[in-house]
C-alpha cells in the first residue's frame, strides 16, 4: 500500500486523468463475442462528424458510460460500439464553403473524395474528446457509415426490403428544399412561425383568399364547405382561373373552413399537405408549376424562371394593375421549413423511393421494448400514429450510400446487382448481365441516393453482425441510448428496418437524455453566444467533475439546462472525498485491515447498515437508469453519514492508542472500498486514483459492490447515537462551550444496552453512562413564562394582579390550571395558553439538564 503521506495535499485532476489514460487499454473494453458472460450491446448513437463533440452529445455518452460500466462491473459482456454516421447535406455544404465550390463544380467523384477527406479529419477529432471524457469505449467495434464494410449493409439492406415489397418508387407528392435540391422526408420538416400577406382577390366573381398568389397557376380546383349556403349555385360548375386563363372545376369537401377568409379555397398542385390529400381524394390533374430549384417552370408562361419570391411579387401587382386584388391582411402563418437551412419547404411530385410504412407493426415491436422514462413511448405513438405518408428514401444530392439500381435504356426494366457484388455505384460500373426482358446492355444508373437515415437506421443490424444471412445470434441488442429529439427519426426508422429486415425488435431497452439548454434556459446557439463546449469544461474542472455534472443535472430524459455551479460542487465532492482518501489511507496503514476483526461497536455497525442502505439504493437506481439518484445516493453517503458524522465519531478511537480500533478500520475499509466501486462509472480517473492506493488492481475490473448487512437494531439505535451526540454538541454550543471542553456526566437512557466502545465519551469530551432503566428524575418548577400578547390584552390594567395570583398557586395547581381564579374578589377565567411552565431537573439529588432526543432522555451534570 502507498503510504497515505505520498498523497498530495490536493487532488490534481489534469494530472491523474493524464496518467490514468495513458495506463489504461483499449483491449480491456472489447466484446468478446466467445464469451459465455450474459450479453449487454448498446445501439450507441453514431454522431455526425462536423468535428465538434458537442455538451449535448457528452451529456448522452456520459449516460452510455455509466451503464456499459455498470454493466461490466456486473458481470455482463458489453459492446459499448462507436459509429459515425457520415453521409448528408451538412458535409456537402461545408465542403463547398472551405473549397468555395458548388457541388456542380467537380465531379461526383472528385466532390465524394473532398467530403471523405473532411470526415475523416472530424472524426479523428472527436475521437480525442471521446477519449479524454473516459468514455469505456469499445474500439474494435467502430464503423463509418462511408466505408464500403458499412454501406454495402446499407446497400443489402435496401435490396432485401425491395425485393419483400417494403421498398417502391412512385411518383409522389413529397416534401423537397429547393435550397438543397433534394426531397426530405416529413421528420426533417419543422414547422416555424412566419409572418405573411393573406390576399383576397376576385376569382370569377367570388373571393378568393390566398397567402400564395404565385401557386394560382398550379390551381386545380376551387373548394367550398358543402353546407355553405352561400355557394350552394356554384356547385357543378366551372370557373376561369384569372391571369391563366384555365378553366377549373368547383368541389364540395368538409375540411373547407368557412370561417377562413371567403370560405373559398384554391387547390393548387401543391401549397400544401391539405392540397395533396384533396387532390388524390378528388382525382384532380397535377399542374407542375415549380421546379427543383424553385423557379417557376414554362407552365407559368412570362413568370417562367421567376423564383416563387419574384413570381408573387410580380402576380401581386399584375392583380393591382387588372383590379382583381380587393384587400390585403397580414396573417401569421404556420410554414414549413427545411431542418437544414430553414428554406420553407415546397411541395412537389416526383418520381421518388419510398419505404413502406406499416405502423401497426411499428407499434408492436415500440410496445415490446421498455422505455426509459416511460412516458417516452407516447412520443413514439402519436408520431407512428399520424403517419399519412411513406417515407420518402431517395435524395438528389452525391455524398450518400448510392442506390444499387440500373434501368435498361430500351425497355425500362430495372436491374439489381448481386448481393455478392455489394457496394456497388450504379452510376459508376454496368450491370454484369443484359436486361432480362429485352437482352439490352444499355443501362442508365440511378442518380439518386439514399437519405442517411437509411445508413443509421441499421446501425444495431450492423453492430450485432447481421450480413443477411438469418438473424445475428446477439441481435437484438440490449439498449439504444438516444435523444429525445429523434425520436421520430432515428428510433422511428431502426424499428421499422429491424421488423422489416428480421421481424424482431430491435433493442430491449431504450434510454432517452434530454437537451441541454444554455446557462440562460435557451437552446444553445451561435447567435445567443451561449454555446458552452465540453473542452471548456474538461480544461477548467477535469472530465470526472463534467460527469458528475451530466448524472446530476437532471433527471433521465429531462431537458438540463447547463450550470456551471453544478460543475464547481461536482469537483468540491472530489476535494471532499479525497480529504476522506487521505483520512483513510492513513488509519488503513496504521496496522492495516485486519478482515477477520468483527465489528462491535455501535458506530461501526451503523456505518455499515448505512452502507447496505445506500448500496441497495445505488443499484436499484442503476438498474432503472436513474444516474441523478445513484449519484446523489454515493455523494449523500460519502459526505454526511462518511465524513461528516461515523469519522467525527470514531475519530478519537483511531488515534487512541488503546482503544478497540480494529472493528473501526475494518468498516472504514469497507466503506471506502464500496465507495470507490459506486463511483467508479461515474468517475473513473477520480475513483482509479484512489483505488489505487489499496494496491488491489483496477477498480474498472472489480466486480460491483454486492455489500449487504442485516443489522436493524444498528440502523435504529445508530440513529439514536448519532442524534444524541448532534444534539449535545448543540448544547454545548448554546451555552458558550468549546466543543472540545470536557463536560462532565452525561447519562443517556437508551432503549438497549449500547456498546459504543467509548466513542461517544471521547467525541463529547464527557463522562457518558449508558442507560437501560428510565430516568428518575425530579421535577421542580424553575420559572413561569407569561404570554404577554395574552395576558396584556386580556386583563388590561389587572395584568399584573393576575401574574402575581398565578404565581401564588401552589405547584400542583400550576400544572393542572383551575378554570378560574380570584382577582381582587371576582371570579376570572385563566385563557388557554397564557403561561408555560419552565421546570429543572434533579437525578440523584444533583441538578441536572434534561435533552429529550427523538425519545431519549439525555441528562447533563452540572459542569465546572
Ligand atoms: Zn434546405
Ligand atoms: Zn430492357
Amino acid at each position: 500500500m502507498a503510504s497515505a503521506d505520498q498523497l498530495p495535499k490536493t487532488y490534481e485532476y489534469a494530472a491523474v486523468e493524464e496518467k490514468w489514460r495513458a495506463a489504461w487499454r483499449d483491449e480491456d473494453f472489447f466484446f468478446d463475442r466467445n464469451s459465455t458472460k450474459p450479453q449487454f450491446v448498446i445501439d450507441t448513437p453514431p454522431p455526425y462528424p462536423t468535428g465538434n463533440f458537442h455538451i449535448g452529445n457528452a451529456l448522452n455518452w456520459c449516460y452510455i458510460d455509466f451503464f456499459a460500466r455498470y454493466k461490466r462491473m456486473k458481470g455482463f459482456n458489453v459492446m459499448f460500439p462507436q459509429g459515425w454516421d457520415c453521409h448528408g447535406l451538412p458535409t456537402e455544404v461545408k465542403v463547398e464553403e472551405i473549397n468555395k465550390i458548388t457541388k456542380n463544380d467537380v465531379s461526383r467523384e472528385e466532390f465524394r473524395r473532398m467530403c471523405r477527406e473532411l470526415t475523416l479529419k472530424n472524426i479523428a477529432q472527436m475521437r480525442l474528446t471521446l477519449r479524454r471524457m473516459a468514455f469505456s469505449t469499445d474500439w474494435s467495434n467502430e464503423y463509418v457509415t462511408m466505408e464500403p464494410e458499412y454501406y454495402s449493409r446499407t446497400q443489402l439492406s435496401f435490396l432485401r426490403m425491395l425485393a419483400a415489397g417494403y421498398i417502391y418508387q412512385s411518383e409522389h407528392p413529397v416534401n423537397y428544399c429547393t435550397r438543397c435540391e433534394t426531397a426530405i422526408a416529413f421528420a426533417e420538416v419543422t414547422y416555424e412561425e412566419r409572418g405573411t400577406q393573406l390576399n383576397y382577390f376576385d376569382f370569377s366573381g367570388i373571393e378568393i383568399a390566398t397567402t400564395r398568389p404565385e401557386l394560382l397557376v398550379a390551381c386545380v380546383a376551387v373548394a367550398t364547405h358543402p353546407a355553405d349556403e352561400r355557394y350552394y349555385s356554384l356547385k357543378g360548375k366551372q370557373l376561369t382561373v384569372p391571369i391563366f386563363g384555365h378553366s377549373v372545376p368547383v368541389i364540395q369537401d368538409k375540411a373547407v373552413d368557412p370561417e377562413f377568409g371567403s370560405g373559398v379555397v384554391m387547390i393548387c398542385t401543391f401549397g400544401d399537405k391539405q392540397d395533396v390529400h384533396w387532390w388524390k381524394q378528388h382525382n384532380l390533374a397535377l399542374r407542375r408549376a415549380i421546379d427543383r430549384q424553385g423557379k417557376m417552370t414554362s407552365l407559368a408562361g412570362k413568370y417562367a424562371g421567376l423564383n416563387t419570391q419574384e413570381c408573387r411579387k410580380a402576380i401581386i401587382t399584375d392583380m393591382m394593375a387588372g383590379n382583381i386584388l380587393r384587400r390585403q391582411e397580414q396573417l401569421t402563418q404556420r410554414v414549413g421549413t427545411c431542418w437544414r437551412c430553414k428554406t420553407p419547404i415546397e411541395i412537389l411530385s416526383e418520381r421518388q423511393w419510398f419505404v413502406k410504412v406499416k405502423p401497426d407493426e411499428i407499434l408492436k415491436a415500440a410496445h415490446e421494448i421498455a422505455w426509459y422514462p416511460e412516458h417516452m413511448l407516447r412520443r413514439m405513438e402519436n408520431w407512428t400514429s399520424q403517419m399519412e405518408w411513406d417515407w420518402c428514401i431517395s435524395r438528389q444530392r452525391i455524398f450518400a450510400t448510392p442506390i444499387p439500381v440500373w434501368f435498361c435504356r430500351k425497355c425500362g426494366q430495372m436491374a439489381l446487382p448481386d448481393e455478392k457484388d455489394l457496394p456497388v455505384d450504379p452510376t459508376l460500373v454496368k450491370p454484369d448481365h443484359p436486361c432480362t426482358t429485352c437482352g439490352s446492355t444499355e443501362f442508365a444508373g440511378e442518380e439518386d441516393v439514399l437519405d442517411t437515415w437509411m445508413d443509421s437506421s441499421i446501425s444495431v443490424l450492423n453492430v450485432t453482425g447481421w450480413d443477411g444471412n438469418g438473424i445475428p445470434k446477439i441481435f437484438p441488442a440490449q439498449i439504444r441510448p438516444q435523444g429525445h429529439d429523434i425520436i421520430r427519426t432515428w428510433a422511428f426508422y431502426t424499428i421499422l428496418r429491424s421488423v422489416a429486415l428480421t421481424g424482431k425488435r430491435p433493442w430491449d431497452h431504450i434510454v432517452i437524455n434530454g437537451m441541454v439548454l444554455g446557462e440562460d434556459g435557451f437552446k444553445m446557439s451561435k447567435s445567443r453566444g451561449n454555446i458552452i463546449m465540453p473542452e471548456e469544461i474538461l480544461g477548467k474542472y477535469g472530465a470526472d467533475a463534467l460527469r458528475q455534472w451530466a448524472a446530476t443535472g437532471a433527471a433521465t430524459g429531462s431537458d438540463i439546462m447547463f450550470n456551471w455551479n453544478d460543475v464547481v460542487a461536482a469537483s468540491r465532492f472530489q476535494t471532499k472525498m479525497w480529504n476522506i482518501a487521505k483520512f483513510v489511507l492513513l488509519h488503513l496503514e496504521k496496522g492495516g485491515v485486519d478482515e477477520n476483526a468483527t465489528v462491535t461497536a455501535l458506530a461501526d455497525r451503523w456505518l455499515l447498515a448505512k452502507l447496505s442502505d445506500t448500496t441497495e439504493k445505488v443499484t436499484e437506481a442503476m438498474e432503472n437508469y436513474l444516474f441523478d439518484d445513484a449519484l446523489r445516493a454515493i455523494r449523500e453517503f460519502a459526505w454526511d453519514v462518511l465524513a461528516d458524522t461515523y469519522i467525527e465519531l470514531v475519530k478519537g478511537r483511531l488515534y487512541a492508542q488503546d482503544a478497540p480500533r480494529k472493528g473501526a478500520v475494518r468498516a472504514l475499509a469497507t466503506a471506502y472500498d464500496a465507495l470507490l466501486r459506486m463511483l467508479a462509472p461515474f468517475t473513473p480517473y477520480f475513483a482509479e486514483e484512489c483505488y489505487s492506493y489499496l494496491n488491489k488492481g483496477s477498480v474498472h475490473k472489480q466486480p460491483w459492490v454486492a455489500f449487504t448487512y442485516d443489522d436493524t437494531q444498528a440502523r435504529t439505535e445508530g440513529d439514536i447515537l448519532v442524534k444524541v451526540v448532534a444534539e449535545v454538541r448543540k448544547f454545548k454550543h448554546d451555552n458558550g462551550f468549546a466543543l472540545n471542553a470536557p463536560l462532565g456526566k452525561v447519562t443517556i437512557y437508551a432503549p438497549h444496552t449500547v456498546n459504543d466502545e467509548g466513542d461517544t465519551a471521547r467525541t463529547l469530551n464527557a463522562d457518558i453512562h449508558w442507560r437501560t432503566d428510565t430516568a428518575k428524575l425530579d421535577r421542580v418548577i424553575a420559572d413561569i413564562e407569561f404570554d404577554r400578547s395574552i395576558v396584556g390584552p386580556t386583563f388590561r390594567k389587572q395584568a399584573q394582579a393576575f401574574m402575581n395570583a398565578i404565581r401564588a398557586l401552589p405547584p400542583e395547581h400550576l400544572e393542572h390550571p383551575p378554570a378560574t381564579i380570584d382577582l381582587d374578589g371576582t371570579e376570572v377565567g385563566i385563557p388557554a395558553n397564557a403561561f408555560t411552565l419552565k421546570f429543572s431537573y434533579m437525578e440523584e439529588g444533583a441538578k441536572v439538564d434534561v435533552l429529550s432526543v427523538g425519545g431519549v432522555i439525555v441528562t447533563i451534570g452540572k459542569t465546572a
